[in-house]
């Protein structure tokens, strides 16, 4: 069968594209302009006419994955911004939205359509203000009211925490007011922040997605973050397995999956990157062993995901050696 896949050159979709593949299916990534496919079609080109791109100039407009979902039997959606330096919320807000409710209409044009799945985000279930054990039942409404009363001031992280989380929800009113138009189910994806070896193209070590920038910064060029940051990590090789696991599990179907390995703070991937002792690979000393006596806020429920979807998560170090690996690989460590 035949996925579309949104968004297709994004850090966690490239990988979600190859574990499509590698499990047989069909693919065909959306991306927004012409020259974002060479890189991909040299990545797959292995498989032939199984991968093919499709340009979606504009996500937002109505009707704009008509012609792109025609002959597929699912889609993934993961075209969505993700930047923690917007000025005003709606640059994140309006393709967000707008380019999920195109995703669902478009579906409920085309009978074939069995399934859609919506990259979500952990950022839409918890954010700051929550503490204790979250799980799926949560929504991350202190994001919202930060937003709503801030505007353009509030929290940078708020913001795009508050784009996944309109996102989702519209998305799921949708679903809810046009089930008598839609053959296919919906299920959401939400994992916490995702960190691993890249797989898209870059323009260079500070054109890395946000989060793998973001590692990068503070793991290898020591940025500092405030003392008290402590946050949740998983591999995205995790993620995009989830996405090929939903797919083949029929009960996957209209639930939302939150994903997460553990939590972290920064220390931890210093004293990985240390302890690896890797040429080339090195990381603030800090205070080693900070993160063993770290008492955590928030803990993440992962038992449907891992009770319904089968999945197991990676380890921190095994995917601190493949960051390592990737970007050295990639000239951005030395
Ligand atoms: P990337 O920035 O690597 O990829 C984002 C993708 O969305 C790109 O294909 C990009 O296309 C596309 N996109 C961004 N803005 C627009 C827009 N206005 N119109 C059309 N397409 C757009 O991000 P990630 O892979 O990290 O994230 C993908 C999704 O996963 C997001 O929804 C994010 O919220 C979610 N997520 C990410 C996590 C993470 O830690 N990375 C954790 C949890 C969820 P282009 O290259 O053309 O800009």
């Amino acid at each position: 069968s035949k996925v579309l896949v949104t968004g297709a050159n994004g850090f966690i979709a490239v990988w979600i594209l190859k574990h499509l593949l590698e499990a047989g299916y069909a693919v065909r990534g959306s991306i927004r302009s012409q020259e974002k496919a060479t890189h991909l079609h040299s990545l797959f080109a292995d498989y032939g006419t199984k991968f093919e791109t499709i340009v979606v100039p504009d996500i937002t407009e109505v009707d704009a994955f008509d012609e792109a979902i025609q002959g597929a039997d699912a889609v993934i959606h993961a075209a969505s911004p993700v930047s923690f330096s917007t000025e005003d919320p709606q640059d994140l807000i309006k393709p967000a939205v707008d380019g999920t409710i195109s995703v669902l209409s478009s579906a409920a044009k085309f009978p074939n359509i069995k399934r859609v799945t919506q990259l979500s985000s952990a950022a839409a279930i918890t954010g700051a203000a929550d503490v204790g054990n979250i799980d799926e039942r949560n929504w991350n409404d202190g994001a919202l009211n930060e937003v709503k009363t801030k505007g353009r001031a509030a929290n940078q992280v708020a913001k795009y925490q508050v784009s996944t989380y309109l996102a989702e929800k519209a998305a799921w009113d949708f679903v809810e007011s046009h089930k008598s138009q839609l053959t296919s189910d919906f299920l959401t994806i939400c994992p916490v922040l995702s960190f691993g070896p890249v797989l898209q193209e870059t323009a260079g070590p500070d054109k890395l997605n946000e989060t793998m920038k973001e590692f990068a910064d503070v793991v290898f060029r020591g940025e500092v973050r405030p003392a008290d940051y402590q946050a949740s990590w998983i591999d995205v090789r995790d993620v995009s397995r989830a996405h090929v696991l939903a797919l083949q599990k029929k009960e996957a179907g209209g639930k939302r999956f939150l994903l997460g390995a553990g939590q972290f703070v920064w220390q931890d991937f210093y004293d990985i990157v240390n302890d690896l002792e890797i040429p080339g690979a090195r990381a603030p000393v800090g205070e080693p062993g900070v993160g063993r006596s770290t008492t955590y806020v928030k803990t993440y429920n992962t038992s449907l995901a891992r009770r319904v979807l089968g999945i197991e998560f990676g380890d921190q170090t095994t995917m601190t050696r493949d960051i390592i690996e990737n970007l050295q690989q990639r000239g951005y460590l030395f």
